[in-house]
């Protein structure tokens, strides 16, 4: 049988990972990638860095930075306590591409300029670097180009305009770390590298009565960056390097991201606000499950409006979830309530809490669409208000079973939830995590 030939538009983390997970699975695959064109510097968790790991990304991995302090001064109070990993989005994205070329995967160097989309084929066209034509026709489109991609017609939700500003520096060595800090209208990033690159970020209202032209944004950002204390030790003695960079930070969430031969992954289905340092997490778990939405598409269609439910449902409470955790941390600065770039922002998207407390009576078990060997399908799932997507397995146990189990034979007298999973062959850590998330629900 022909393969199916899919066509994956920007190789950033989420159009990588897809790129290479459906080639694994056998697909021919093409990624046209134009090379994001300025030097950004973001940061990292832990988590990121192990999803990079189970992804094989070995090359991206190698271009981050070992652990460095990260500060903060927010609210007027400091704090020391965490570290991130700095990354150089130049050097991880230019691994990225070379993991897809080392595996064989046909990577065209250009741009993508137009997608046509009908019911089952698509078309896309744009020119290389050579300023080539490039006309390709695939069974599927993966819309990778983070916050570039088109808006076309597709209904979204926009957070408060925000826009983020971004000078690279060069100086001495220095010991590697970074800062966030509140001021009166918005917030800086600031970060350095140990052989001396800097990088100082202000972030503010797009929409705000002092915010310039294009001509006036250098005039406008060094100000702004010479009012913050904190920022000083970053710039002090470095020189700028490049051009100063205005990026679009609105938090963006596209109503529908998948038809019937298109999906749309990372920032172009939904674009969190920088400050919650997720972004990269973001793209990575929509790029852990597209390629199973897409493998039901292409090859079980009678399942796939099953498919695009669930990946429909899955960005939206993504989004939600880290608009509000974003509109959270907003409101941990107290000290300019006036101000409306903190007012707006302390009250998008609602005012539902991050976590819903949960009563056992709202625990329920019911079928819903679950990642399952490469493809997407209906299984018993334990639903909370707190997760309302349902929760398949825990610790890798199948949790639905379990929870049926206890509800229609409460725990006895003399039986404690420890014995009676005990007696159902867990033990250790699976034990561990099962007691301590059943306690935590009121189930036992
Ligand atoms: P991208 O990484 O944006 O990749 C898209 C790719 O498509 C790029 O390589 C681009 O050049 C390419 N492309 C664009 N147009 C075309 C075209 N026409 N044809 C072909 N290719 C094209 N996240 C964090 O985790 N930590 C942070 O500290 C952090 N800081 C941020 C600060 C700011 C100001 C902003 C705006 C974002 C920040 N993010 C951060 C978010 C992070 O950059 C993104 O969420 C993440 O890179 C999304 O990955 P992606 O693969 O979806 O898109």
């Amino acid at each position: 049988m022909k393969k199916q030939r899919i066509i994956v538009a920007g190789a950033g983390p989420a159009g990588t990972v897809t790129a290479l997970k459906l080639s694994q699975l056998g697909y021919s695959v093409t990624v046209i990638a134009l090379p994001r064109p300025f030097s950004a510097c973001e940061g990292i968790s832990e988590r990121v860095l192990q999803g990079l790991q189970n992804a094989g990304l070995h090359k991206a991995l190698a271009t981050i930075a070992a652990p460095s302090r990260r500060n903060a001064n927010w609210n007027g109070s400091n704090s020391e306590a965490n570290t991130e990993r700095l990354i150089r989005r130049d050097l991880f994205d230019q691994a990225l591409l070379q993991s897809l070329q080392e595996t064989g995967i046909d990577v065209i160097n250009g741009r993508v300029n137009k997608v046509e989309v009908n019911v089952e084929r698509c078309v896309v066209s744009g020119k290389d670097t050579h300023n080539l034509p490039i006309q390709l026709e695939g069974d599927f489109f993966v819309e990778a180009r983070g916050r570039s991609t088109p808006s076309g017609k597709q209904p979204r939700m926009r957070g408060p305009e925000t826009v983020s500003l971004l000078q690279h520096w060069q100086g001495d060595p220095v010991t590697a770390q970074s800062m966030a800090t509140s001021f009166t209208d918005g917030w800086a990033w600031m970060a350095q590298f140990s052989d001396g690159s800097r990088y100082t970020q202000i972030t503010v209202a797009a929409d705000a009565k002092d915010f310039p032209s294009k001509s006036g944004l250098q005039e406008y950002f060094l100000k702004r960056l010479k009012q913050l204390p904190e920022a000083l030790p970053f710039y002090q003695g470095a020189t700028p390097r490049g051009e100063l960079v205005a990026r679009s930070s609105t938090a963006i969430l596209t109503h529908n991201p998948i038809d019937d031969a298109s999906i749309r992954i990372g920032d172009a289905a939904l674009a969190v606000d920088p400050l919650s340092g997720n972004g990269i997490f973001q793209a990575l778990s929509t790029a852990l499950v597209a390629p199973a939405v897409i493998n039901t598409i292409l090859q079980k269609p009678h399942s796939k409006a099953i498919a695009q439910q669930f990946y429909r449902e899955r960005v939206t409470h993504a989004f939600m979830r880290f608009a509000r955790m974003g509109r959270d941390f907003y409101k941990m600065e107290t000290r300019w309530p006036e101000q409306a770039f903190w007012q707006q922002r302390q009250t998008w998207p609602d005012q539902q809490p991050m976590h819903e407390p949960v009563v056992p009576q709202q625990v329920s078990v019911v079928e819903r669409p679950v990642v399952k060997e490469d493809l997407i399908e209906l299984e018993d799932v334990v639903i909370t208000p707190d997760q309302p997507l349902g929760i398949w397995h825990l610790a890798g146990i199948a949790l639905a079973p379990i929870v049926k189990d206890l509800q229609t034979q409460p725990l006895v007298d003399n039986e404690t939830l420890a014995s009676r999973l005990r007696a159902k062959g867990f033990d250790g850590p699976r034990l561990q995590a099962l007691t301590s998330w059943l306690s935590d629900q009121g189930i036992a």
